[in-house]
């Protein structure tokens, strides 16, 4: 059984990255600029921006963060992403979700510039993946699809099983997959709530890949011996430590290949946010 380390290979990415922010520097005079937009205190949302910043001064990426009152309204924060849109040296505008109750979500990511929407949430960038010419890949599928490729695992011609069916995760890991290519090629099958027999398909699928929002749901009695597993899951347990979907204690000694959490799919969503930035800056004339 191989550990998929999705720690060490963020290092890795991270640095063909650094490496290339500094030629855009050197050749065109472009310091990409991703601004990152936090609305209210949420805890865990205070981390993931916290871990973004850093990652962007890592990689020489310049981080902008706009801290906004947990009772701006939708109006407001559509100002701020207008000024945002028009920036020219702002490549990148992420909105860090879940936003407060009061604020219509799908009006501000449909508002964000889809140039600049380096989360893919905007449904520009969403078609343009679902017909097979993206623009940007979302993070976490992303993430995943090079932590396969990455560890020489084939998805050509391969059965692939993802559990949930989410805007941000299990929907786009699709679409990927779907694509031709590397990386890509796959045959899909997508698992969701309303799925009948799941652990009869799940057990049919070479590559597993589970988003379910639910601690240790996946257990070896689901998966084909050999299977590679990756476990997209963040949960936090009562006593504080995080867990993933997959019951990895059962898990691992049948699977081929499986991802730990921490230290699997999550270092590698924050590399493809820098990687999509870059590109955003390499996009502009
Ligand atoms: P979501 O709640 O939006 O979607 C969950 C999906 O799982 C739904 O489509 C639902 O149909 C399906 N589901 C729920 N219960 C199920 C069941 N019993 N059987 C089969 N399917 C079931 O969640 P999401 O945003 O896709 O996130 C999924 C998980 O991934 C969460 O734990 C989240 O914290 C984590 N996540 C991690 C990263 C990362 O960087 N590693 C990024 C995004 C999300």
């Amino acid at each position: 059984m191989k550990i998929l380390d999705g720690k060490a290979l963020a290092a890795v990415v991270q640095s063909e990255i650094a490496e290339k922010v500094a030629q855009l520097k050197n050749k065109r005079n472009i310091t990409p600029c991703l601004a990152a937009i936090l609305v209210g205190n949420d805890p865990a949302s205070q981390i993931y921006v916290a871990n973004k910043e850093k990652a962007c001064q890592k990689n020489g990426i310049a981080g902008k963060l706009f801290r906004l009152p947990a009772e701006t309204t939708t109006v407001e924060l559509l100002q701020l992403i207008e000024q945002l849109n028009a920036d020219t040296a702002v490549h990148g505008i992420l909105v860090q979700l879940p936003l407060p109750k009061q604020i219509n979500e799908k009006e501000i990511l449909d508002a964000v510039r889809p140039e600049k929407d380096v989360d893919a949430f905007h449904p520009e960038n969403v078609g343009l993946l679902s017909q097979g010419r993206p623009r940007f890949l979302p993070c976490t599928p992303y993430g995943v699809q090079q932590l396969l490729v990455r560890n020489g695992i084939e998805t050509r011609g391969k059965h692939v099983v993802v559990i949930g069916r989410s805007d941000i995760v299990g929907k786009p890991m699709g679409l990927i997959l779907l694509q031709k290519g590397v990386g890509g090629d796959a045959t899909v099958t997508t698992v969701h709530s309303r799925t009948e027999n799941l652990a009869g398909l799940t057990r049919q699928a070479d590559i597993l890949i589970v988003a379910i929002g639910k601690a240790k749901f996946l257990t070896a009695d689901m998966v084909k011996p050999g299977a590679v597993v990756v476990d997209v899951g963040i949960n936090r347990q009562p006593d504080g430590k995080i867990c993933g979907d997959v019951n990895f204690d059962s898990v691992k000694d049948i699977a081929g290949a499986i991802t730990p959490v921490p230290g699997g799919v999550g270092p590698l969503t924050i590399t493809m946010l820098m990687l999509n930035t870059l590109t955003a800056a390499e996009l502009t004339a």
